[in-house]
């Protein structure tokens, strides 16, 4: 195995500021922090997630890296690309057993991940629910001896404290923020974020949910803080109507806004629809003038190989 330090591979990434007629409209100020250029081949929020995980992976001598997703998954992505760079042999259960003998209508993202070397193995409805039941576990277990599993979406208590370098840099590069935006799958790149920048009394961190059912991942989130920030960060109730990766014209459009004027993409899934929520509070006034905002672009470009 590659002895690469995983923990180390990691760029700091600017703050920028975005200026436009309509923030100055509504007297506030908003910055984006670019973690979609983080890292050349794992870009986002995946790659803090992972990154403890694959150093304690390499700690215990595990040569195998076991994960979950659905066919469009960024983190079966990253984990694809991440292994194979650290010299891990990785496996991916995938959702959707009629994938197993329909190459024709695998998404690109399986595509790459095969690429990659990354074996697939696709499980159906029932089986996928079922996949952190420790009798699954245990036959996973059996199946591949020696192999360290990272659960759907990477988020465990080290994906959490990956967050840290990246709350650091954001306390040197904006302190004095006070409406951190970000979008939230699971809810681990919000708990990371709120547990390492330990918001002050004027700074609140806003969920943007991404699927349907989000209530439930209030506790799965507080679970990772001291009950001291419990109230520190929310989830903004979403304008759009949610069905988890469905691309809505209104995204499409703000994609193509946020190029035009920024010349940043965005992703369709996560870093779009938090845009277009923050967009949709500040002109219904819910961001008070003066406010400093950040957004955050968690990446999601599988663009990188
Ligand atoms: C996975 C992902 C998210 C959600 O991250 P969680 O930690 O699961 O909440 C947000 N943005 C992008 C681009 C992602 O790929």
């Amino acid at each position: 195995m590659k002895k690469i330090k995983s923990d180390k591979m990691i760029l700091a990434t600017p703050v920028i500021p975005l200026n436009s007629e309509i923030f100055d409209q509504k007297k506030v100020q908003v910055w984006m922090k670019r973690e979609d250029l983080n890292h050349p081949h794992i870009q986002g929020n995946k790659w803090h997630k992972l990154k403890l995980n694959l150093a304690e992976a390499q700690q215990q001598g595990n040569n195998t890296l076991i994960t979950f997703g659905g066919a469009y998954s960024n983190h079966i992505a990253a984990t694809a690309v991440a292994g194979k760079r650290l010299g891990f042999e990785t496996v991916g259960y995938i959702r959707g057993e009629e994938l197993a003998e329909a190459k024709q209508k695998w998404s690109p993202t399986l595509i790459n991940a095969e690429k990659n070397d990354m074996q697939l193995k696709f499980l159906n409805r029932k089986e996928y629910r079922l996949k952190a039941t420790p009798a699954f576990i245990k036959k996973i277990e059996e199946i591949h001896p020696n192999a360290y599993l990272i659960p759907e979406g990477g988020t465990n208590s080290l994906a959490i404290a990956g967050f840290k370098s990246m709350a650091d840099e954001i306390q040197q590069q904006l302190p004095n923020w006070t409406h951190l935006f970000v979008a939230v799958g699971t809810g681990g790149t919000l708990a990371g974020l709120v547990k390492h920048l330990k918001p002050k009394k004027n700074q609140i961190v806003i969920g943007i949910p991404t699927a349907n059912q989000y209530e439930y991942l209030i506790d799965d989130i507080n679970h990772y803080l001291e009950p001291h920030f419990y109230e520190a960060w929310y989830f903004q109730t979403p304008k759009l109507s949610l069905r988890y990766g469905k691309i809505f014209p209104k995204i499409t459009q703000t994609i193509s806004n946020f190029k035009t004027e920024f010349n940043i993409l965005l992703d369709p899934v996560y870093t779009a629809r938090m845009v277009y929520e923050f967009l949709q509070a500040l002109e219904q006034n819910q961001i008070p003038e003066n406010a400093k905002v950040l957004l955050i672009h968690t990446g999601g470009l599988q663009g990188g190989g």
